[in-house]
């Protein structure tokens, strides 16, 4: 789980911030701390000064294909249970943009994918807590405040020991249609006129020139692959993925640098209907081990959002006003999630932005919040490390009420705390 050369040293995605930590491989209720797995949260929320290592809860514990579930402890990788389910023809029904996450920091963030089935929080039958005040069984049956609430708890509830998953019929391929667009608006009404018709959807922009791939794709069952792709179906093998060693001092990714790659990567990607590999097509960064070390010394953040069309218009309005380009911009669209506690997820369109961490775009940030309270809109804290308290109790008002009297219930006395908790739900 560490992200540094220093093994005390624990860093948020964005390698921003960075803190000196305790890290415990035991639960230990007498001092405050908080649940961390594979830390890809980008910000401030798997960060305390003592972390629990949650990595080690790895165990497989049931699987019935015909049944269609899948029980694993909280700290097995997404990417080793698709590795079992793909080659006998299953999968997860909603995946994140990357494999490296753990199912319990994926419950914890209730995350979302390129799925129009809903989120990950929608396909949990089953899990089991452990909070400072016992373990808990969880189901809509059984427990069901602390079900409910452990999905975007974000590890301030207890300790996610166990996950009983459904599974879905699925395929290692994916039959990909790219439709190439130029401009916000259109990328958004591109997605909006089509997603009803696939099963999975979501669109790259390149900020600089505006021009957009809005990518569908459906599973290829094993019945319409080639021959050649049947074979493989079985035999799943593990991609090879390229690391970036070092932070390197003096080096970092510029506007020039990400300018020529969009333009690169926009004209590299075919343009209609093509037959990929399921980790191309969900996870492309993962090619690129620790690629996040590319934004050099200072880090970078992702700011990402969910609100109607007309917020993500305005954003890019302000970006360009500002002439401040995000390097990566991903497009999605979401549906409501019920009966959660605290989640980023509701109906709307998400906007993620990458952007180096600078002090203009510090600033440009809260004219980005001030449009997202304007339409009512929510800022994704598995993204954070920045918001300021008033924008965060504003646009989370009753979600924070609901989980701090869930955890008032279960962690009276605050126990499971992280920077983010105390940086932004405490006075
Ligand atoms: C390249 C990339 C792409 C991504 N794409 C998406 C995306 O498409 N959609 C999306 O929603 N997110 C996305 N994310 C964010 C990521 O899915 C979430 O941040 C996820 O929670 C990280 O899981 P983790 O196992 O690394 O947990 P960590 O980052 O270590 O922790 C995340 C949170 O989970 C809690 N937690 C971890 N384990 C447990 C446990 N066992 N019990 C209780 N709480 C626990 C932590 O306390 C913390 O609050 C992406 C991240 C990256 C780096």
């Amino acid at each position: 789980m560490n992200t540094s050369k220093n093994p005390n040293i624990i860093c948020g995605w964005g390698r921003f911030p960075c803190i000196e930590a305790s890290i415990l491989d035991k639960i230990d209720f007498s001092k405050s701390f908080i649940p961390r797995a594979y830390g890809r949260s980008y910000g401030d929320e798997a960060l305390y000064k003592n972390v629990y290592d949650s990595t080690g809860l790895n165990l497989f514990i049931d699987i019935d294909l015909e049944k269609e579930y899948i029980e694993v402890q909280g700290g097995v990788q997404l990417q080793k249970i698709l590795k079992l389910l793909m080659p006998k023809g299953y999968t997860l029904p909603v995946v994140p943009g990357t494999s490296f996450v753990s199912v319990g920091g994926a419950i914890a963030n209730d995350i979302h994918g390129k799925s129009s089935r809903g989120a990950f929080g929608d396909f949990i039958q089953s899990l089991e807590i452990l909070t400072p005040k016992g373990l808990y069984k969880c189901s809509k049956d059984e427990n069901n405040d602390l079900f409910f609430g452990t999905i975007g708890s974000m590890g301030l509830l207890g300790i996610i020991t166990k996950a009983k998953l459904k599974i879905t019929k699925g395929s290692p391929y994916i039959k990909q249609n790219i439709i190439p667009t130029k401009g916000i608006e259109n990328a958004i009404d591109t997605l909006e006129r089509f997603d009803k018709d696939y099963e999975f959807s979501v669109c790259w922009i390149d900020a600089f020139t505006e021009n957009a791939l809005v990518m569908f794709g459906d599973y290829a069952y094993y019945e319409e692959l080639p021959l050649d792709l049947k074979l493989r179906f079985k035999a799943f093998k593990e991609k090879k993925t390229i690391d970036i060693p070092l932070v390197m001092p003096n080096f970092a990714v510029n506007d020039l640098d990400m300018r020529a790659y969009n333009i690169y990567y926009f004209n590299k990607m075919p343009k209609d209907e093509s037959l990929v590999h399921y980790f191309d097509f969900f996870f492309p960064l993962d090619n690129i081990k620790n690629w996040n070390r590319l934004y050099g010394r200072r880090g970078f953040l992702q700011y990402q959002f969910v609100g109607p069309k007309e917020a993500s218009l305005e954003v890019f309005d302000v970006i360009k006003s500002h002439k401040i380009y995000p390097y990566l911009v991903v497009l999605k669209r979401l549906k409501n999630a019920p009966d959660r506690v605290f989640s980023f997820v509701k109906e709307g369109f998400t906007l993620a932005l990458d952007f180096p961490v600078k002090d203009d775009v510090l600033k440009m940030l809260h004219k980005f919040d001030e449009i997202i309270m304007r339409y009512n809109g929510l800022i994704y804290m598995a993204k954070d490390s920045r918001l300021p308290k008033d924008v965060f109790q504003y646009i989370y008002n009753d979600q924070i009420k609901a989980l701090t009297s869930l955890k008032a219930k279960y962690d009276e006395n605050n126990i499971l705390k992280s920077l983010m908790f105390e940086r932004l739900f405490m006075r």
